[in-house]
């Protein structure tokens, strides 16, 4: 038994050795400024273990900021993604995890250019915490190694609006709606407005997006002893971020 599991943590080893090596030959098409070149061809590998323990979270925030430039500038990396599905039933080395609303319009990995095994995606419209939510970022984080967990609001958030505009969602029988709206009217109560407190205020409905990813993260740290002191330990990070819709752009709120 122990000689079959010692073959096996060789072969893993070398497995991810190899596929490091890979990753590291196919980036190299990459210049310093992250422009890609024409011959580039398409990334077969994914995260390995070494190359997540190898990142800090501050590196891996820069990478995610390159990352949506390359989005943003219409510049996706090409991905062989049957090969990455292979390469990715031994295992996964995500070196993130995004909590996302659930709009359509905001689609996380191609946000940031990524692929298979690179991030964690939680996803709740209004992208607020809840146990089950920062249960999945204590996997992600403690367990799975990910050193960067990111709470991203976005601009024209219809959760977030009918939140600001109270929205009577038990009237209309959509209770468990009701209840998640509630958990965003937090938000909306400690942001401060010199007009109107309507969704039609875009100025205040902004205040209000980036606050209630501010407060999802000071909540999440509150939820989680485990996830506060690994932060306070410099091992992971935990971020507020804002995706603008109109522009690709992620802002991060540091
Ligand atoms: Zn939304």
């Amino acid at each position: 038994m122990k000689t079959s599991l010692k073959i096996l943590s060789i072969v893993l080893l070398s497995y991810g050795l190899i596929s490091c090596e890979g990753y590291k030959k196919e980036t190299t098409t990459m210049s310093q400024e992250g422009t890609k070149t024409s011959i580039e061809k398409p990334i077969q590998s994914i995260l390995t273990a070494e190359e997540q323990a190898g990142m800090t979270p501050d590196e891996i925030i820069g990478r995610l900021k390159k990352g949506n430039e390359n989005f943003v500038n219409n510049n996706l990396t090409q991905r062989d993604h049957s090969a990455q599905r292979r390469k990715a039933t031994i295992g996964q080395y995500p070196k993130a995890i995004v909590l996302s609303c659930v709009d359509s319009r905001v689609p996380v990995e191609d946000v940031f250019d990524l692929g298979i095994g690179d991030i964690f995606v939680a996803r709740v419209a209004g992208n607020i915490e809840n146990r089950d939510i920062v249960g999945s970022m204590e996997f992600a984080s403690a367990v799975a190694g990910s050193k960067v967990i990111i709470v991203m609001g976005h601009t024209a958030c219809g959760a977030i609006m009918h939140a600001i505009d109270n929205t009577d969602a038990a009237s209309m029988n959509m209770n468990a709606l009701n209840d998640l709206l509630n958990e965003i009217k937090p938000s909306v109560e400690l942001t401060e407005t010199n007009g109107e407190v309507s969704s039609k205020n875009v100025a205040f409905t902004n205040s209000v997006i980036n606050n209630n990813a501010i407060k999802t993260v000071d909540d999440i740290r509150k939820m989680s002893p485990v996830m506060a002191s690994l932060e306070e330990e410099g091992k992971i990070k935990i971020i507020a971020a804002v995706y603008d819709m109109e522009t690709g752009k992620v802002k991060f709120i540091e």
